[in-house]
């Protein structure tokens, strides 16, 4: 009897999962279409977000005690990869946050976990301004300040990159906290806030070379008051709740770029089946042409397998948590350099109409380039795995000697 109810549970999963990739690849279709017009301009993908949103699919994080699908990591991985294949600037605001309500369902307070969920479950949209532009990838020092007033806190600072910001309802925002007691990276501190109407602005327009319709704007946090409960974490905890969950924010970004990867592959077998010259009489019986097929499909295959393999098998950090959060580096480092090499490929195959004014190939060429850039970038990545390899601590210094 138990097994038939949970096979049934597991079908309705199955069948609600499915629902959920067919929305998205419908959705990606659309997002492709609006990007030939919109990519070029860098004109935020408002209209995007907005039908994410109508569509449930930025609710799939909602837990399941508050009528969410509740959606896995592996499932999010999937969807984001869906809709990278449409448009790299919808799927990668949308991994920020994927990454951010999929993160945080554990060890929030009662309140803030309802408030966030209450709020998605509506259609709320969240965003994360962690990068400081005086901390760069070293986020969980940030320049950023927050300090402590009687009912909370004021936070002072330059956040270097806010994605989907003009979409947003509400903000994770990072600081670090001014008590004395609590030394860097120790005073790192969370607020989880509705949109303020004032002491935030945009200082800086977003124009980006690669993912530009992100609206990455920097922001000036101007004396901005937060409540002492928009705080997420414990004091003095944060950087190792937000360790903990490393695996989000790096399987999630992985699966925007694998998702591209996919996408050129796709658009390069469509330029060459059945595409004939005056020279040869069908592309595709090209050695060169095979060979490079062969090289992307395998590479897109290997891909497939690491993240799937992450995504369901390396999620619990356990007890030791940097050689966790090394493994987690894995498939980002591996995936976000790999997934350039099968873009390049691709380029190669389609020829020079890819470098046409508009061309999709074009626009997965420049998106492709921000992957490494991304936390861990791969200096820190790589650092981080061959020590954990090694058995060094992370967290050692000198770092170097
Ligand atoms: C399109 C886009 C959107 C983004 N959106 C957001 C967002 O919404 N929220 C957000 O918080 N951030 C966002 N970011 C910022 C992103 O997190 C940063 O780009 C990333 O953290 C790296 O920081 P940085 O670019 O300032 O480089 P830096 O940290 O200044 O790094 C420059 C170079 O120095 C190396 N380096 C720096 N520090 C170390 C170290 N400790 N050890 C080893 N090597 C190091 C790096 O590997 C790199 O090669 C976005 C970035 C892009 C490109």
């Amino acid at each position: 009897m138990a097994t038939a109810v949970h096979d049934a549970a597991d079908t309705g999963r199955d069948a609600r999962r499915a629902e959920l990739e067919d929305t998205a690849r419908r959705l990606a279709a659309r997002f492709e279409e609006r990007g030939r017009q919109g990519y070029d301009k860098g004109e935020f993908v408002a209209e995007n977000i907005r039908d994410l949103v109508d569509s449930g699919l930025t609710a799939v994080n909602v837990p399941r005690e508050l009528g969410g699908f509740e959606a896995d990591l592996e499932e999010n991985t999937r969807l984001l990869r869906i809709i990278a294949g449409g448009c790299g600037s919808t799927a990668f605001t949308l991994a920020i946050h994927a990454v951010l309500t999929g993160s945080m369902r554990s060890d929030l307070s009662a309140a803030v976990r309802e408030r966030m969920f209450g709020a998605v479950r509506d259609g709320a949209f969240v965003v994360g301004p962690f990068t400081d532009e005086g901390s760069g990838g070293n986020w969980v020092r940030p320049s950023t300040t927050a300090r402590r007033t009687e009912d909370g806190f004021v936070l002072d600072g330059l956040k270097h990159f806010a994605t989907g910001y003009d979409a947003a309802t509400h903000l994770v925002l990072t600081a670090g906290l001014d008590d004395e007691h609590l030394e860097p990276p120790f005073n790192l501190a969370a607020f989880f806030v509705e949109k303020p109407a004032s002491g935030i602005e945009v200082a800086a327009h977003w124009h980006g070379f690669a993912l530009p319709m992100t609206g990455s704007h920097s922001l000036r946090l101007d004396s901005l008051p937060v409540a002492a409960e928009d705080s997420v974490f414990p004091d003095g905890l944060t950087p190792l709740f937000v360790m903990a969950r490393q695996q989000w924010g790096h399987y999630c970004f992985a699966a925007v770029f694998l998702g591209l990867a996919e996408r050129a592959y796709e658009l390069a077998l469509e330029r060459t089946r059945g595409r004939s010259t005056t020279a040869v009489s069908d592309l595709a019986r090209l050695p060169g042409i095979q060979f490079a097929v062969a090289r992307m499909r395998s590479s897109l295959a290997t891909m497939d397998a690491l993240l799937t393999e992450y995504a369901t098998r390396h999620v619990d950090p356990g007890e030791d948590l940097p050689a966790f959060v090394a493994d987690t580096c894995v498939p980002k480092y591996y995936i976000t350099n790999e997934a350039e090499h099968v873009v390049a490929t691709a380029f190669e195959v389609i020829g020079g109409s890819g470098i046409r004014d508009g061309s999709r190939i074009g626009q997965i060429w420049r998106d492709v380039k921000a992957g490494p850039l991304l936390p861990f970038s791969n200096d820190m990545a790589r650092e981080f795995i061959g020590k954990a390899t090694l058995g060094i601590s992370p967290v050692e210094t000198p770092r170097w000697v």
